[in-house]
Formats: structure tokens, sequence, C-alpha cells
């Protein structure tokens, strides 16, 4: 992926991070890329990678990697931060199955969380961060009972972490549109606020329609221009026809390489030749496909799906709310489940299950700049492990978590030297 260019003689000496701190300049070596490679890479102050040669001769703290494997930035394409219960004590889980049920006691349930939603969301962030994530796409719930209230909150802790994280914001009609009188205003005046994408759900199922659903999905698409993400939980021909509908909408509009379906557990329920029929639609409509590698659903024939050329990410869905009482926020771990779920074992099919959570994921949201190229912004994961493969098995806990070249997880074990503690 191509990364800017940026002045190497202004960038590398100090200079002011967004937060307006001042930064030194910083050295990552003996780093094990996923080839196995080893290299140094540079850290310019304002927070771009930079040749490591360039940097040689100015100060910077310098930290050794010490062989582990480091990888880029985390992305999670699909979170929700509003729904977290994280930040509270536990709350057991008291929804059944049903996506229709789960709205409903969501919505009674919500109003008696103790814990205000700005609180559980940061918690949920400061977590994702942790674990290395450096961009997400999170889908906000927009509805009739909760207005922009959870909208607002997420535009204030984006702005709050802008120097940190990157977040795609998706205003989600989660209990639907048609069926909601005033829904299709909110979401109208959500993409004014700041919202990035509009969301949409279950066109049939929930709404009864798919076309007036698309319809109003479509139209304030195009008139804010903002880009699309659709929950798709529909099984089998409901479902596929649901993406069949999205893929003509998409190509009318001309918004292909904008609009993403989530979940479409009907891309793993049915035969192959049906899947293959709706993979290579979604490839010519330029619409992209993420998933949570859900436990008791279908996850979507991602090999089909990639054959054919859709783009495909993961990401963590539902984390400790009422949705689900699971979820870590782990990228990493999302893509052990990735593989776990989809069968693949080999260290090639273990470490392509990195690419959902990085590169493919990082295109979808239309981030630039990313990747561990000079140029590229300074995001980066050290794991303890040899190679991706084995990072993928065991899922460990990251060495370190760079955002932006700021440090915002190290491991006491990673050693780290100044200037002048070299110089003595
Ligand atoms: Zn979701």
């Amino acid at each position: 992926m191509p990364g800017h260019r940026i002045s190497k003689a202004k960038d590398i000496k100090r200079s002011t991070t967004g937060n307006g701190v001042m930064a030194d300049a910083l050295m990552l070596t003996n780093m094990r890329l996923p080839r196995g490679e080893r290299r140094s890479i540079g850290v310019s102050g304002a927070g771009h990678f930079v040749d490591a040669a360039d940097l040689a001769s100015s100060p910077h703290t310098r930290i050794d990697c010490d062989a582990n494997v480091v990888i880029p930035g985390l992305v999670d394409a699909h979170l929700h931060l509003d729904k977290t219960l994280l930040g509270g004590a536990w709350r057991s889980h008291t929804a059944s199955d049903s996506v229709a049920e789960r709205i409903r006691n969501e919505r009674l349930e919500r109003r008696r969380i103790p814990v205000p939603l700005s609180v559980r969301a940061e918690a949920l962030l400061q977590l994702a961060i942790s674990q290395g994530t450096t961009a997400l796409r999170t889908h906000v719930d927009i509805d009739d009972d909760i207005g922009l209230e959870g909208l607002e909150a997420i535009l204030n802790l984006r702005e709050q972490y802008r120097p940190q994280v990157h977040i795609d914001i998706v205003a989600f009609p989660q209990s639907g549109i048609v069926r909601c009188p005033g829904v299709a205003d909110l979401l109208d005046a959500a993409l004014r606020a700041g919202a990035d994408a509009i969301g949409g759900l279950d066109p049939y199922a929930l709404d009864q329609d798919r076309d007036a659903h698309l319809k109003v999905v479509f139209d304030l698409a195009d008139k804010h221009a903002k880009k699309i993400d659709i929950h798709l939980h529909e099984l089998g021909v409901e479902g596929r026809r649901s993406v069949a509908g999205i893929s003509e909408y998409t190509r009318a509009s001309g918004m292909g390489g904008r609009v993403t379906i989530s979940h479409a557990f009907c891309l793993g329920d049915g035969s192959t030749a049906e899947i293959s029929v709706a993979a290579d639609d979604l490839a010519r409509s330029g619409v992209a496909i993420i998933t949570a590698a859900p436990g008791a659903s279908p996850i979507p024939a991602i090999d089909t799906l990639t054959n054919a050329g859709v783009r495909v990410a993961a990401g963590s869905d539902n984390v400790r709310d009422l949705w689900s009482p699971f979820g870590n926020a782990s990228m990493i771990e999302r893509c052990m489940l990735v593989c776990w779920r989809s069968g693949w074992r080999r260290d090639d099919a273990l470490e392509r299950s990195l690419k959902l959570a990085t590169f493919d994921a990082a295109a979808i949201l239309g981030l630039d700049d990313y990747g561990l190229e000079p140029g590229c912004l300074a995001d980066a994961v050290v794991l303890p492990a040899l190679n991706i493969p084995q990072a993928i098995v065991e899922r460990p806990a990251p060495l370190l978590v760079m955002s932006r070249g700021q440090i915002r997880h190290r491991a006491t074990t990673l050693k780290t030297t100044t200037a002048d503690e070299r110089r003595h």
C-alpha cells in the first residue's frame, strides 16, 4: 500500500505531536518482519516511519525489539464502542438468541446501566489500543429512543483520542428504518454531525422491505457523500437476495469501493455455486465483506470471496455487551477465530488471516500511509513470537504498541536506551 513521502530533514528533528507535546525520534531495532528478515526502522518525532539510516546520526531513543515479530497497527473493522458494559461490574447475560429479541432487550436494559456510555466506550477503546488496535470502525446506535445521544458521546471520544487512534463512525439504525418513523431523519442528522458512514440492518427480516430500506441508506449516503456498512444477519436465499440488492444499488449509485456488508452469514450458508454467484456479483460491484467469525452463525466463505476478488476484513463486533458476554478487542484473537471457523491450519493460511486485520481492513477504512514502510504513519505492534502463525495461534499480549510514533503500551522486557545512555 503506498504511503506518502514526507520531508525527512524536517521530520526527523524533535517536533510536536498531535497533543502539542515535544516528542523524540525513536528507532525500533532488531525487528523480525513477517518473512523472518531482521530490520531497524526510524520513527520521526512527527509520528512517521523513516529510513533507519536517515535517523542514525540524529539524537534518538532506541527500542530493541529483541527479534520479536513486528506487524503494522491492527485495524478492527467492526466494533460497537457504544454498547459495551466494560467499565462496570459483571452483568449476567439475559437476552435470548434472536436478533429481534436482543434489540428489544437492549432497548429495555441500556437505560438501567449505572455507568455512563462515555465511560464504558472509553474503557473499551483503551482495551482495544492496549491490544494493538490503532484504527477501528465503530457502529453507533441511532434509533427513536436514544436518538443521537450515543453518537455525540462517540464523536467526543474520537476527538479526545484523535492523536492516537483512527475512528471511523457508522450511524447504525439498530432498530430498523422503515419500521421506525423518524429514524431516517436521525440518520440524516447523524451524517451531518460527523458520522463517516451510514449503516443498515436486515432489510427483509427487520424492515420487511428490502428496497425501501436500501433506498433510504443509499440516498442518504449519496446526499452526504459518505460510505455504507450494512449489518446482514439474514440467512440462505433471503440473505443472498439482500446481497444482490446491495450489489445492484452499489452499481447503480457508482459507490463501488465505498460499500461494505458486515456479517453476511448467508455467504456461508448455501451451496458453493450459490455463494460463487454472490461473490462474483460483489466483486463486480466493489462491495467488501467484514466478518467477526461468529460462534454459532455461518462464517462467510472467505476463500471463495477473495478468489472472486472481494475484499474481506475482520472485526470484533460485540465486546462484553447486551448482545454477547464475550470479546476482548484483540484482533490477533479474532484472526485465530477466523482460522478456526474457516478450517485454516497451514502457516500460509494463518499468516493470510492477519491481512483481514491489517492491510485489507485498512483499505476498507480508506486509511492512507498504512504499513511498516518509510513514509507510513508509525503504527506498529511487537508480538512475542517468531512469526505470524505462532502469534495467531498463541494470541500473546503485545510487547509494544505504538501509534503515530508514540508508545501506548510497552512491556518492561523490551530494552530502551536514550542517546545519552548509549554515549556512556
Ligand atoms: Zn455489529
